[in-house]
């Protein structure tokens, strides 16, 4: 799907240059020019008074799935490390290229990075597509995007699969719609379907109570991302041959609309979550990040520590470090105590062999209840200052 100036009507008023968030339009004589940093997001189509831009239809787009071959991964790179995530989705990415017969691939961008093409053939790739270049040294969404949509342009990959890290997580959408094509984020499964050799996209959705299996029937590349931890690592094999492919960047300054100033690590707090006794964690029912303060009063008096479910992670409140689940610790304290967590099925993971788990819950409907001891259905805001009201009155 393109978004098109039809020349004839355009009368070079530049309502679309204003409208447009990307830059994406220039100014060419007096007509409007779609550049390639387009994303095709429609602002200009409201903008233009005159009917003198459309989205060019599907159909016309089609595109000859024939022509698409290999399993890509991008191999992400921060400051020269690659990033576990990639060597876990070499090891997936070996499995679907094999169930198609076709090569696995790596991609890897940054500059002076070509030490870490050889790691990659090791831990399974068959050919490393390495692309530097100085303003790929550090990450900007404009730079990567713009390199890779154009390696895919060029190569045409049947399947590309990237960590859902931050970086991939800003990248893989980017890329998904300047190459025309569809994105299933965290997916928890990868199968290649037997019969037409299509990729099976699995994730879990309605907030994790199904899971549902994603095709991307009539575009390509297959897009696909996964968090870090969900697959195993691929083993890596010493000795293991490869191709390395370098091929030229084509990237300006002006590409790129961001600068990187500096690259300030955030600073990493240790939770003995794995050996408290006592959790008091909590979920996105606590509504901000303060409300961990109040967790924070009654883990002390408990002498225990504050966990967390994933949404608050997510959404910034607290530290990765506190997350217990599927993708954050396993816990198994004598008493667990669940403050607005709803009890999806990868929170439950990391804290149902806990002795005594005790749910905080404004919802008498709420999973959790199923796995708790005692359930309080309430306000956390009212149940917790009066369990620390009890506790006190025990003190004394
Ligand atoms: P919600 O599901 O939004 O629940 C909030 C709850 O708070 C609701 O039940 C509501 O009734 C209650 N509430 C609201 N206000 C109040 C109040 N004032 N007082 C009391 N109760 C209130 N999640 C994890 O936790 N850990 C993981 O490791 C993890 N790994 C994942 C891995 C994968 C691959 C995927 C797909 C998901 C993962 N998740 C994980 C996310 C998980 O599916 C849920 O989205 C998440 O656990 C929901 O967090 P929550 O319970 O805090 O929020």
């Amino acid at each position: 799907m393109a978004i098109l100036v039809l020349e004839d009507q355009c009368i070079g008023c530049r309502l679309c240059l204003k409208a447009c968030p990307f830059d994406a339009i220039e100014m060419v004589g007096k007509k409007a020019v779609i550049n390639d940093k387009c994303v095709a997001c429609g602002a200009c189509l409201d903008a233009c008074k005159f009917d003198a831009i459309i989205r060019e239809e599907w159909e016309k787009e089609k595109k000859d799935l024939a022509q698409y071959k290999n399993v890509w991964v991008f191999a992400e790179q921060r400051q020269g490390k690659i990033m576990p995530v990639a060597i876990e989705l070499l090891g997936e990415g070996r499995k679907l290229a094999d169930a198609i017969g076709v090569s696995l691939c790596a991609v890897l961008l940054g500059n002076h990075v070509e030490g870490l093409a050889l790691d990659l053939i090791q831990y399974g790739a068959d050919k490393v597509y390495l692309g530097q270049h100085p303003l790929l040294e550090k990450y900007t969404t404009d730079g990567y995007t713009k390199v890779l949509s154009d390696l895919i342009h060029k190569e045409k990959p049947e399947i590309v699969l990237m960590g859902a890290t931050h970086i991939g997580r800003d990248l893989a959408p980017r890329v998904a719609a300047r190459v025309d094509t569809g994105l299933t984020a965290d997916c928890t499964k990868l199968e290649i379907d037997p019969e037409d050799k299509k990729l099976l996209q699995t994730r879990p959705a309605f907030g994790g109570n199904i899971m549902a299996t994603i095709i991307c029937p009539n575009h390509r590349p297959q897009m696909a991302t996964v968090r870090p931890g969900v697959m195993d690592k691929a083993k890596k094999a010493e000795g293991r041959k490869g191709e390395i492919i370098t091929f030229s960047v084509a990237l300006e300054k002006s590409d790129i609309r961001t600068e990187v100033v500096e690259i300030v690590k955030a600073h990493k707090t240790k939770v003995a979550l794995e050996e408290a006794e006592v959790i008091v964690a909590g979920g996105r029912g606590l509504g901000k990040a303060e409300g961990f303060v109040l967790l924070e009063k009654l883990a002390d008096k408990l002498g225990g520590v504050v966990g967390a479910s994933r949404a608050t992670v997510d959404a910034g409140w607290i530290d990765h470090a506190h997350q217990v689940g599927q993708t954050g610790k396993t816990v198994k304290p004598k008493i667990y105590i669940a403050c607005g967590i709803s009890g999806a099925i990868q929170h439950i993971a990391g804290m149902q062999n806990s002795d005594i788990i005790i749910a905080i819950n404004k919802n008498a409907g709420a999973p959790i209840f199923q796995v708790a001891d005692y359930g309080i259905v309430g306000d956390l805001y009212e149940v917790v200052p009066a369990l620390m009201d009890a506790l006190d009155r025990v003190d004394d």
